[in-house]
């Protein structure tokens, strides 16, 4: 039997507000001690009513649109009730048949080639607390941090489009790509403020078979949403193929033995019981508001990268690694300076040494000590043939390890590259001198020994020396040694 996988996501995005959803608390609670950020709304206390946070309304409508899905007149929210020890009211407020974004798509690149992925709906909810399980004394018991409680959350489930855990990945990528380009969340998945859930299902490509669908939740990273899917995709392959019974099922990944174990069946499946929440009106957004977030919103990174292909010259490659995270592609227009003969320069520098630098050293661009500006003085330096392009990687790791600038580390040091002939031809004579068998090479026509000899000038100078100006006393000097 040939099979066809499908896969479908979806993912909680936590928004980058200063407050909570529906109260005034701070939304920040990484780092802030246990049950700090905390009130009667978000502790779910009887009598305390919920304020809804325009800011994530607008961000979730931003992500909507950067998505191309289309925004209604008019949304609400619903209470989806459900029994759980982080959950503090009994139930969570959610939007469950008028979400705030509608049908849209994104656009992937796989293989070269375009592919879209449906997008079915974008909707704003809330987190819930924080349980922390914890062991003492053979004991093990959990505790609660109600601080995340009530913190913004976004929801984007996609069409079951994807073909493959490789598709999966992708989408996972360029939607984290997207929502760090408009601002609207960190979209870190080992902090938990980006979470995968994934459906996926066997059916035979003449689709005389099909198996039922499996979610999976439990996944936290990249890498483990391709293993989660790819363990699956073999598990029900199999299953299929040996003609047992396959249900629909919730299952966890469980990383460590890289496999998945059954959670729930569909018997236990929730009930919601989802009604309109009784304590929020319902949102009408009208036109204006919402071409005023289209036209506040950053620029999309595909639309980035064909104008950095268009504006710049660049080929598609540099401006795909160029277009990666906003951070980059900002660093590398910040170097350009609307100068779009210094792109290629600037494109080298950042591609090439930051990037190495940045790999060696495990740092973030942000953490990076050099700053557009100082590129840009050493592409300047190197054009104006104050230094070679060697010195210049050298300056470079100078610059992050001190912080001074270029020009100061290149004064301080000495390391302008000399182009005065009588001072080259000083040194071009003495290397003549001391290697008579490497001029003797070179008079009998092996022309590669001034490689040797452009070295040996390069040593003696310590890399400063103008390499086109030594080449060419070489030449001289060689060629009279000849006829002497
Ligand atoms: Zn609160």
């Amino acid at each position: 039997m040939q099979f066809e996988t499908i896969i479908g996501l979806e993912v909680h995005a936590q928004l980058l507000t200063e407050s909570k959803m529906f109260c005034r608390c701070s939304a920040g609670y990484a780092s802030a001690d246990p049950n700090t950020h905390v009130c009667p709304v978000c502790l779910g206390l009887p009598g305390a009513l919920p304020v809804i946070n325009h800011g994530a309304v607008q961000a979730t409508i931003m992500t909507g649109l950067a998505l191309t899905c289309s925004i209604p007149e008019y949304s609400k929210f619903d209470r989806k009730n459900y029994i759980y020890p982080d959950l503090m009211k009994g139930y969570q407020i959610s939007q469950y048949d008028l979400p705030l974004c509608g049908g849209g798509v994104l656009p992937l690149v796989i293989d070269g080639k375009r592919k879209d992925i449906g997008i079915t709906r974008v909707h704003l909810e809330e987190d819930t607390a924080r349980l922390v399980h914890r062991t003492a004394n053979g004991e093990t018991y959990s505790l609660v941090d109600v601080n995340r409680s009530g913190v913004p959350l976004m929801e984007i489930v996609s069409e079951p489009d994807m073909r493959s855990p490789e598709e999966a990945r992708a989408y996972l990528m360029a939607l984290r790509q997207i929502l760090r380009y408009i601002g609207v969340s960190t979209a870190n998945m080992e902090e938990g403020a980006f979470r995968c859930d994934a459906n996926v299902s066997q059916r035979t490509l003449d689709g005389s078979v099909i198996g039922p669908k499996v979610e999976i939740k439990n996944m936290n990273s990249f890498r483990s949403v391709e293993r989660a899917l790819a363990f699956e995709v073999e598990r029900q392959r199999k299953a299929l193929r040996d003609g047992e019974a396959l249900v629909q099922e919730t299952r966890g990944w469980v990383e460590d033995q890289g496999i998945t174990v059954s959670q729930r069946t569909k018997e236990f499946a929730h009930d919601y019981r989802y009604f309109p929440e009784p304590d929020l009106p319902p949102l009408v957004l009208d036109r204006a508001e919402v071409d005023g977030i289209q036209s506040r919103m950053a620029e999309l990174p595909t639309a980035r990268r064909d104008r950095f292909i268009e504006q710049y010259g660049l080929n598609e490659r540099e401006a795909e690694l160029l277009t990666v995270e906003r951070e980059v592609a900002d660093f590398f227009e910040v170097t350009v300076d609307g100068d779009a003969d210094r792109a290629r320069e600037a494109s080298n520098w950042i591609t090439g040494e930051i990037f190495a630098l940045m790999r060696d050293s495990g740092l973030e661009l942000d953490d990076v000590n050099i700053s557009p500006e100082q590129i840009r003085e050493l592409i300047e330096l190197v054009g104006e043939d104050t230094i070679n392009n060697r010195t210049a990687k050298e300056v470079l790791v100078a610059v992050h390890e001190t912080g001074k600038s270029p020009r100061e580390i290149v004064e301080e040091r000495g390391l302008a590259q000399v182009s005065d002939e009588a001072q080259l031809l000083a040194v071009v004579r003495s290397v003549v001198d001391e290697h008579p068998d490497a001029v003797t090479d070179y008079q009998n026509g092996k022309k590669a020994a001034i490689g040797f000899l452009i070295g040996q000038v390069m040593k003696q100078m310590r890399g400063t020396a103008n390499p086109g100006v030594a080449r060419s006393l070489l030449e001289q000097t060689l060629a009279e040694r000849v006829t002497s």
